[in-house]
């Protein structure tokens, strides 16, 4: 078996660990940064503490990004960093502000406009300003990852754009900033780990390290999930979370995502399904259809998560789904045949042929017939 391995980011993790922020802009020599958050942690005063802590060096604020960003908020970003001929940026938030900044840090030292990259296949021009990323979900990794999810509403698309220069240069995690995320957010973003973690292992382009930092990841989210979302105030909770979506991510990066990804991209576009559930409306089919057909690793990762098989595995985390509110079925969306062809082919996203057996169009159709 031939695989490697690369990491760029370097993590820094553990509860309060916000404060390395000074020493981290000072190694960057950084002396005129942007801010790049939301209005919410604006409010919540984390943005003045952010402040505080660049000593002065961070002279713009941009909070305006939505979830699920949008490549005008994205020129936005990049017009401030090309105006005030910024040198670093500093990320606080979840995907969609760690998405947008990056995406915005290479932009913005062009005269060029997220469109002209969003899903037209141009290559992304590599030079970028430092990163230093600080997520406030467990749920994305982008603060590891080399993606930027962009949404563009004049085209009707939301797309991954993928360039080296994305990578953050610190990735700053303090799970402590993950306390105020209310319970729902909660468990779709902590879907979205375990999904992570589960594909990366099953994935066609699985490999050793990967595999290692999934069985890990999972194991954790499997076991903290519950909790963190039923006692948002469990520190040691939200630290398992965050540590599991950091290595899931790690896990998943090379390997790339597979079915249960590439049928939520449909399910969120068509239907607003927040991406984590998205995801996990599928995981446990997926299981169950790869085990049914003969994939070995399935099996393998129940054992080592300590399950007697696939289908142990996949009643845990059905039972995981029902607990924390998730949706169970597609019937309250009374899904009509032309909307049920669109999910189908939406499906059939490059991702899904990551999946260790192929998945056919008529499996799609059965398994989204048995959900409505
Ligand atoms: P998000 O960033 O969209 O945040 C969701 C909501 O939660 C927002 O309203 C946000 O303000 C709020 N929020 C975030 N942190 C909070 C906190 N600590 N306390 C209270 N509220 C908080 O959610 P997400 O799931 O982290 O990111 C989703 C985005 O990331 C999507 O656009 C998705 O497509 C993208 N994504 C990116 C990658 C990648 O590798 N770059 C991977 C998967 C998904």
């Amino acid at each position: 078996m031939n695989w490697e391995y690369v990491q760029p980011v370097r993590i820094i993790f553990g509860n309060g660990q916000i404060k390395k922020l000074t020493s981290e802009i000072a190694k960057l020599n950084g002396s005129n940064g942007l801010l790049v958050t939301t209005a919410g942690f604006v409010r919540r005063g984390m943005a003045a503490r952010i402040l505080q802590l660049s000593g002065g060096t961070i002279k713009q604020v941009y909070s305006a990004v939505s979830p699920n960003p949008t490549v005008e908020e994205c020129d936005n970003c990049a017009s401030i960093l090309r105006d005030n001929q910024c040198d670093f940026v500093v990320a606080l938030g979840g995907g969609s502000v760690i998405d947008c900044a990056k995406a915005a840090a290479t932009f913005g030292l062009t005269s060029c406009a997220a469109t002209d990259f969003l899903g037209t296949g141009k290559a992304i021009p590599q030079q970028h300003l430092p990163i230093i990323a600080m997520p406030t979900t467990s749920g994305t990794a982008s603060e590891v990852t080399c993606v930027s999810v962009l949404s563009d509403h004049n085209r009707s698309i939301k797309s991954p754009m993928n360039s080296y220069g994305f990578y953050p240069t610190v990735a700053i995690v303090d799970p402590e900033l993950t306390l105020t995320v209310p319970p729902h957010l909660t468990a779709t973003t902590g879907f979205d780990v375990l999904c992570h973690a589960i594909e990366a292992y099953w994935s066609v382009n699985h490999q050793p390290v990967c595999s290692t930092l999934a069985v890990h990841a999972a194991h954790l989210a499997l076991t903290n999930l519950r909790q963190a979302y039923k006692h948002g105030d469990d520190l040691a909770a939200r630290e398992n979370m965050a540590e599991a979506s950091v290595t899931a991510g790690l896990a998943f990066t090379l390997p790339k995502t597979t079915s249960a990804h590439a049928c939520s991209y449909p399910l969120t576009n068509l239907l607003g399904i927040a991406h984590g559930e998205a995801c996990a409306m599928t995981i446990t089919h997926f299981i169950r259809f790869n085990a049914n057909h003969g994939c070995e690793r399935v099996t393998q990762l129940a054992h080592k998560l300590g399950y007697e098989d696939a289908e142990a595995l996949a009643n845990a985390i059905d039972g995981m789904r029902e607990d924390t509110g998730m949706l169970l079925d597609l019937k309250s969306f009374h899904l009509d045949n032309t909307q049920l062809e669109q999910l189908i082919q939406g499906s059939k996203h490059p991702n899904l042929r990551n999946n260790p057996v192929p998945v056919s169009e008529q499996d799609l159709r059965e398994m989204y017939e048995s959900m409505i």
